[in-house]
């Protein structure tokens, strides 16, 4: 048996966890044991009688700061139960989270997540214990536990057994560095708008072709970034 995709999470609210990834596909691997999901709470490393774990930012400003002694603490507590797993701030700050980063994640043997909250870490913590930092893209949560449960999401989804028809993975969107192509299903006539006629000729070239005009047709116009690196990458082998 393969070893089971672990992960901690550090947060002030372990009872968001597992939330909406106790249901569905991986809700049910969870039960399977196929991955295994351990919170940390922050507060359990508080200071003093309060149990407090922010203070007021340095140089001042509005908001508060989760001190480095407390999440160091909880940091050292959660790698104790582990093996060599990267450890991951969520922030807004980090590098952008990629398909690519979650494949190489859910090929590893799990992670431990940490999620802030108010106005985010003490610098020298995600320093002193190099924490990965990565966002899960460019606005504001209110919290790392939203961003935490998309990141194991995309993961999970990935291990072995938890999508029914693994072969589907392969063709979505920037697994191949472009937009999927869009579905459609029965009725083949629905409001006066026909399925694309191709989709039900039977000719096989014919849809492959045609779906794949339509993934580069719509990632050029909807996301000129990934049009631009996947025309760039073009003649050479895609590094995955
Ligand atoms: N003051 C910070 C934002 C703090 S939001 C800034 O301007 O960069 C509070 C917490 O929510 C952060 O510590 C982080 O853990 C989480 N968070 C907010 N937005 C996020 C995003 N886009 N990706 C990942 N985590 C995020």
């Amino acid at each position: 048996m393969t070893k089971r995709w672990t992960v901690s999470v550090l947060t002030l609210f372990p009872e968001m966890f597992p939330g909406p990834l106790g249901a569905s596909l991986a809700g049910r691997a969870l039960e399977r044991g196929v991955w295994s999901l351990e919170t940390v709470d922050l507060r359990d490393f508080g200071i003093g009688a309060h149990r407090s774990v922010d203070d007021t930012p340095a140089g001042g400003g509005p908001g508060m700061v989760m001190r480095a002694d407390v999440v160091a603490a909880a940091l050292d507590h959660a790698a104790r139960g582990h093996g060599d797993v990267p450890a991951i701030y969520l922030t807004p700050r980090g590098t952008p989270l990629t398909q690519r980063r979650v494949r190489r994640l859910a090929e590893g043997p799990g992670a431990i997540v940490l999620c802030g909250r108010f106005e985010g870490l003490d610098e020298r913590v995600l320093e002193a214990r190099a924490l990965e930092q990565i966002s899960i893209g460019d606005f504001v949560l209110s919290g790392g536990e939203v961003a935490a449960l998309a990141l194991m999401d995309a993961a999970v989804r990935l291990l072995p057994g938890v999508v029914g028809a693994e072969g589907s993975l392969d063709e979505e969107s920037f697994e191949t560095g472009l937009l999927e192509h869009p579905h459609y299903t029965r009725p083949r006539d629905w409001e006066g708008r026909a399925i694309p006629p191709v989709l039900t000729s039977g000719d096989h070239n014919k849809i492959v072709q045609w779906r794949r005009a339509r993934a580069r047709a719509d990632t050029r116009r909807r996301r000129p970034d990934l049009w631009a690196a996947y025309e760039a990458r073009k003649g050479r082998k895609p590094d995955r």
